[in-house]
């Protein structure tokens, strides 16, 4: 099956054009002004440029962030972009003479890594992207949660340090996404920085200061390094626990920039899950390093696409 996948991003839009899983051509384009009428007409852009070289695509599937009427596409509310009922499926469905259908991103990238990344052969599978914030989503039984206002999914944001945690981009404090995302990484080593004056990673050029520079540092042993590093996979491991007890998933996987730490990660985290895992059977979800990469959103689109919606899709 072919079908045009779209990854829409703050920042950046990618349009694929994808058969069975495997990307066959691709369009990017960045996003300078997140006015809904220059991003419909980027969106439009990459989609015409890939349907060039790809004329029998069957739909057009688009993940975006925020929350999103499945039925019509309608954007309901976008933090990232500042959108609000923002028709996106209407307008696009107005461009092309193709099914569009639209979802939110990370649920995109959760069905294109359930399907044909590190959750083939479950039924039960959690994604966490592990960015500038935590996108995640469900798989239950072979379904893609979705919850009452398709707003289930939206890990990133229960709290693990309600009293003493960072301020989440969401109001809240001491939300998963505020502790154990890329951003988190880094501010648990501003958080610390005061414990090690002599310390390299934060010097002048802190406002530079990236989750990689710090994951780097504690794989060498840097004691202000290991340091943030611990901090952030007690949080991180606190959270996975939390996510067992909800859902009990075969598999949890970690995508995005810090899951990238790969073997070193899962060694710092699996152990602590365990002792923090106490009313589900231990050691019954493997965590594991997501497998697609940046294309798990265009990949899950296509699919949702090809299966005539998100809503229909049931287990492979
Ligand atoms: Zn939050």
């Amino acid at each position: 099956m072919k079908a045009i996948g779209v990854d829409l991003g703050g920042s950046h839009v990618m349009a694929a054009a994808i058969e069975d899983g495997v990307i066959k051509a691709r369009s990017e384009q960045d996003i300078l002004d997140r006015d809904f009428e220059l991003v419909v007409k980027s969106v439009a852009k990459v989609i015409g440029d890939v349907l060039c070289d790809f004329k029998k695509a069957s739909g057009i599937g688009i993940g975006s962030p925020g929350n999103v009427d499945l039925e019509t596409g309608e954007i309901r509310y976008s933090p990232n972009f500042g959108w609000r009922n923002a028709p996106l499926g209407e307008r696009l469905r107005a461009e092309f003479s193709l099914p569009v259908f639209v979802a939110n991103d990370a649920r995109c990238a959760t069905l294109g890594e359930y399907t044909y990344g590190s959750g083939r052969g479950t039924r039960n599978f959690v994604l966490l992207t592990l960015g500038t914030g935590i996108g995640g989503g469900i798989v239950a039984e072979g379904r893609l949660l979705l919850g009452n206002a398709a707003g289930a999914g939206e890990i990133g944001h229960h709290q693990i340090r309600a009293t003493d945690g960072f301020y989440c981009a969401c109001g809240k404090i001491g939300c998963f996404e505020a502790q154990a995302s890329g951003t988190g990484l880094i501010r648990h080593a501003l958080a610390v920085a005061g414990s090690f004056p002599r310390s390299d990673l934060v010097s002048s050029k802190r406002e530079k200061l990236g989750s990689k520079a710090i994951r780097k540092a504690a794989e060498a042993g840097d004691p202000h390094g290991v340091a943030a590093w611990n901090c952030y996979t007690a949080d991180l491991a606190r959270g996975l626990a939390n996510v067992i007890a909800f859902v009990n998933p075969q598999t949890i996987a970690l995508g995005g920039g810090v899951s990238s730490a790969g073997q070193f990660m899962l060694d710092a985290v699996q152990p602590q899950v365990e002792e923090l895992t106490t009313m589900v059977p231990r050691g019954q979800t493997r965590i594991a390093i997501a497998e697609l990469g940046n294309d798990a959103g265009a990949i899950g689109a296509a699919e949702m696409a090809d299966r005539g919606g998100i809503v229909k899709v049931t287990s492979a």
